[in-house]
Parts: C-alpha cells; sequence; structure tokens
C-alpha cells in the first residue's frame, strides 16, 4: 500500500514516524472510505516546533496581510463546497444538503474573521498621574493547538483556526479520528491559499498522547477544544500545570419548552430542527421536552404527523432528513437510554427501535423516537443522549419548569416557545443557558456568540466575541 501522508506540518505532506495508518469507515453502509496517516506525540511536537517559528513573523504581519489569507480561503472553500460536503457525508453520515451548509458556514467564518483582523483593537486609558500615559495593546496568545469533534468536521475547524489566525496565532489541529478526510481536504486549500508553512499544522492521530504533547510542551500557550465534557475537563486539568489558556465548547443537554399559548405548529419546527438535525448529534440539541399538560397530547399528535413524513436514510440520497448515527458506539448509547426510560416506566409512541433491514443493514440507523412519561430519574433526563429521541415531559407551573430545565449540570442552550411577550423576556433571564432560543430552534449564525455556562465551556466562539479567545490584553504604561 502507498504510503500515507496525509498530516500536513510545516508546508509538508508528512506520513507517521510509527508507519500507522487509520482506515475510515461510511456510518450508512460500513464500507471503507480511505485509510488515513495516524500519527503521535512526535507529530505534535514537530508540528508545535513548526508553528513556534512562523509565529514570530505571522504574528507580526499586518492585520490585513493576514486578512487577504483568510479571505482566499473562504472563497476557495465556497468554491468547493459541493466536494467538502460530499466527504462530510461519506466520513460521518449527515444528509447532503446539511454538509453543504455546514460547509458554507464554514466560509462565512473565514470570511468573517477576514474581516475581524483588521479590528483588533487597543485603547488609551487616561492616567490618574500627569506624567503617565497608559496604553492597552491586544496581542496573539501564540500558538495553538485545537482539537474538533466529527460531527461538524469543517466548521468546527473553522471556528477555530480562523479567529486564531486572524489575531496573529499560529495553529496545530488534531481533528476527529472518525473525521479526518473533510480535514485533509481543508488544509489542501489552506496550501492552495498560500498560508506561509507552519502557521497552520495538521496532526492526525492518537488523541492521548497528542493531547499530551498540547499539555505538556511550552511552546504551545492555549488549548482550544470543542468536545466532550470529560476529555474537556481532562485538557483543563493538564493546561493548569503551565497555566495555559484554554476554551472549551463542551456538551449540553438542551431544555426545549412549549407554553399553553405557543404556536404549535413552529413549535414542531422549531424542535425538529434542534433534535433531528444531524441525527441528533449535535451538542446544542434538545436533550428534554418539556410541554404544557394543556397541549401535551396536541403537540405530540403533530410532532409524531411530522415524524411519520421523515426519510431516514444514507446520507447521499436525495430527501434524506436523518442520516445514520457516527458508529456503533453511538447507536448503542442511543438504545440505552431509550431501554432505560422504558424500564423507569416510560413509553415510547413512536420508533424505539434501531433500524436493520434493506438499505439500514449496514449502517447506524435508528428510528426517530419518541417517549413520552419521563421523570428526572431515568438517564435520557441527565445524560446527553445524542441520538433522534425526544423525551417528552409535561409540566404545569412556568416557575417549576424554569427549576426543571436549570436542574441540569449542563448549560448551553435553550429553547422556548411563547406568545407571551413578557414570559419571553422572563425566560431569556431565567435560564441558566449560554443561547437561548425564543420561538427559535436553529439560532446559530457566524457573528452571535456561542458557548456554555457550567459544564458545558468557558468562552465563547462566534463574531468578536471568538476573537477575544485568542488575545491577550497587554497594559502598557509610559512615563513621560
Ligand atoms: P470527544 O470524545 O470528547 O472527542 C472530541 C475530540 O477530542 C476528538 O478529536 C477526540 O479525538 C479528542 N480526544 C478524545 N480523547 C482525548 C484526550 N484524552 N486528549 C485529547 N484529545 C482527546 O467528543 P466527541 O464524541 O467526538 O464529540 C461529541 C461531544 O462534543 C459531545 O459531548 C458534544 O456535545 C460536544 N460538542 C460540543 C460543541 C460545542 O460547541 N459546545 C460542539 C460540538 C460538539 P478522537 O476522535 O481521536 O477520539
Amino acid at each position: 500500500m502507498a504510503e500515507c501522508k496525509n498530516m500536513y506540518i510545516n508546508g509538508e505532506w508528512v506520513a507517521a514516524e510509527s508507519k500507522e495508518t487509520l482506515e475510515i469507515v461510511n456510518p450508512a453502509n460500513g464500507e471503507s472510505v480511505g485509510t488515513v496517516a495516524f500519527g503521535d506525540e512526535r507529530e505534535a511536537g514537530k508540528a508545535i516546533d513548526a508553528a513556534h517559528e512562523a509565529f514570530a513573523s505571522w504574528s507580526r504581519l499586518t492585520a490585513r496581510e493576514r486578512s487577504k489569507y483568510l479571505y482566499t480561503l473562504s472563497e476557495l472553500v465556497k468554491k468547493n463546497r459541493d466536494e467538502l460536503a460530499e466527504i462530510i457525508t461519506l466520513e460521518m453520515g449527515k444528509p447532503l444538503i446539511e454538509a453543504k451548509g455546514e460547509v458554507l458556514g464554514a466560509s462565512d467564518n473565514f470570511l468573517w474573521y477576514a474581516e475581524e483582523a483588521k479590528r483588533v483593537y487597543g485603547e488609551t486609558v487616561p492616567s490618574s498621574v500627569p506624567n503617565k500615559r497608559i496604553m492597552v495593546l491586544r496581542q496573539p496568545v501564540g500558538v495553538v493547538g485545537a482539537i474538533t469533534p466529527w460531527n461538524f468536521p469543517v466548521n468546527m475547524v473553522a471556528r477555530k483556526i480562523a479567529p486564531a489566525l486572524a489575531a496573529g496565532c499560529t495553529v496545530v489541529l488534531k481533528p476527529a479520528e472518525s473525521t479526518p478526510l473533510s480535514a485533509i481536504r481543508l488544509f489542501e486549500l489552506i496550501e492552495q491559499a498560500g498560508f506561509p508553512k507552519g502557521v497552520v499544522n495538521l496532526v492526525i492521530g492518537k488523541p492521548e498522547p497528542i493531547g499530551r504533547e498540547f499539555m505538556d510542551n511550552p511552546k504551545l500557550s492555549k488549548i482550544a477544544f470543542t468536545g466532550s465534557t470529560r476529555v474537556g475537563k481532562l485538557l483543563m486539568e493538564g493546561a493548569a500545570k503551565q497555566v495555559k489558556r484554554v476554551s472549551m465548547e463542551l456538551g449540553g443537554h438542551a431544555p426545549f419548552i412549549v407554553f399553553d399559548d405557543a404556536d404549535l405548529d413552529e413549535a414542531v419546527k422549531g424542535l425538529f430542527e434542534s433534535k433531528f438535525r444531524n441525527s441528533g448529534q449535535m451538542c446544542i440539541c434538545t436533550n428534554r421536552l418539556y410541554v404544557h399538560e394543556d397541549v401535551a397530547d396536541a403537540f405530540t399528535e403533530k410532532l409524531v404527523e411530522r415524524l411519520k413524513r421523515t426519510n431516514v436514510g444514507d446520507g447521499r440520497t436525495k430527501g434524506t432528513e436523518i442520516g445514520p448515527l457516527v458508529n456503533q458506539r453511538a447507536l448503542d448509547k442511543v438504545l440505552e437510554h431509550i431501554e432505560d426510560a422504558k424500564e423507569k416506566g416510560a413509553q415510547v409512541v413512536y420508533g424505539g427501535k434501531q433500524l436493520t433491514e434493506g438499505e439500514y443493514a449496514k449502517g447506524y440507523f435508528c428510528e426517530p423516537t419518541v417517549i413520552v412519561g419521563v421523570n428526572a430519574e431515568m438517564k435520557i433526563a441527565q445524560e446527553e443522549t445524542f441520538g433522534p429521541v425526544v423525551p417528552l415531559i409535561r409540566f404545569r407551573d412556568e416557575d417549576a419548569v424554569i427549576q426543571q430545565a436549570n436542574d441540569s449540570r449542563y448549560g448551553l442552550a435553550a429553547y422556548v416557545y411563547t406568545r407571551d411577550n413578557q414570559r419571553c423576556f422572563r425566560m431569556a433571564e431565567q435560564l441558566e443557558y449560554g443561547i437561548v432560543g425564543i420561538n427559535d430552534g436553529s439560532t446559530t449564525q457566524t457573528q452571535a456568540p456561542f458557548g456554555g455556562f457550567k459544564e458545558s465551556g468557558i468562552g465563547r466562539e462566534g463574531g468578536r466575541y471568538g476573537m477575544d479567545e485568542y488575545l491577550e490584553t497587554k497594559f502598557v504604561s509610559f512615563g513621560l
């Protein structure tokens, strides 16, 4: 077999020193879609060295010069949308139409930060003594180690490397091991955009040793992570030894609250977006549905009607709305949550099983599922399910539902449907979540701050807020 040279370090495509490789599998049918180099801490170390060396010149370019590279990359990503989207669907299963949307989102992030690079303003502050002047500078933090998950394999990368590069940082990226192919294609475009060598590096491989190198190597100044809360905590602990900067986009367990005055059709639409997009594999996915008891039956009926019209299948098939789950482990977890809820007294009113026949036989497909009679003791009400399952909980009282919604260690996204304007404000202010969708089940936009309270993370991605994560604040005192 030809040597896999698909890590990008210091402007060169390289193989793993260990010679190890990894096969990537299509979760819709179990077929191999490619083989990649599978490196370890050795490649991470070399990439950090390269990024460290490149930092001196990259950080000293003018913002306009850095911006030009990002504009070019944004255009290249847009131009190659279809090809990138196809790779995403092949390696992680989401419907092609969603993959195309994701790629456009990535292009938009590169564009946004191409513009934002020029707006890293410092400040002068009035001094309390006449012979001094106070100047505040904003400077790049240094080399960034970025670690991304498989569920948005291109846009999660863009949301980290775009602001980092705009700020003047250099980057080593470790993508998820299930989705390196889209990262490799993105790095080919990075190469085409002409970024100087060492500025952006790609390391694919074993997560623990690479993560350890990120934590221990003093040349790396910051870890930017998106993934599970479990791994986020490990990285925070490790980063603490050298007081490295961290930003953490972690797990979620979103409540979705439907009041009795809500437009139920709109609420079903919003729930579908927030629950079933990406087969329910999003950090901002609804994981608890609270419906006012007066409208719970009507809402359930409308939801089940919608699900009966939903196409589950290979993401490449036209009309597919829900693709497979990413792997066997993900499917097992979803089925375990359903079984646990049933054992503890919940009833499945729609779906509830793995799809195993015909076109589904070799993939990791689960029926879109609605469960009623759910209570707080069930796993599904506590842990991230990451699958197409709606657990419905009835409520009567506004204060009580706020309390229930906030009773979670997570605090990423929450959704509310109501037509009462005053209640909209009460909910927006009282829900302990970083993102609140009011009559909106699809909140993400490039310019808005994205991130969580509590164990859902630290820091924000998106818009001008995303830049802050890659900048240090320096105070310069001038004696006159
Ligand atoms: P994960 O297991 O935490 O993996 C995320 C990334 O961390 C992958 O690249 C993974 O590599 C790497 N990793 C795993 N163990 C590591 C270690 N010990 N040291 C360093 N890196 C390590 O999460 P996932 O299952 O891929 O993604 C789903 C999770 O991400 C969910 O909890 C979801 O809510 C969260 N998420 C959060 C956001 C947000 O913005 N808040 C967005 C999307 C997803 P391998 O792939 O090689 O294991």
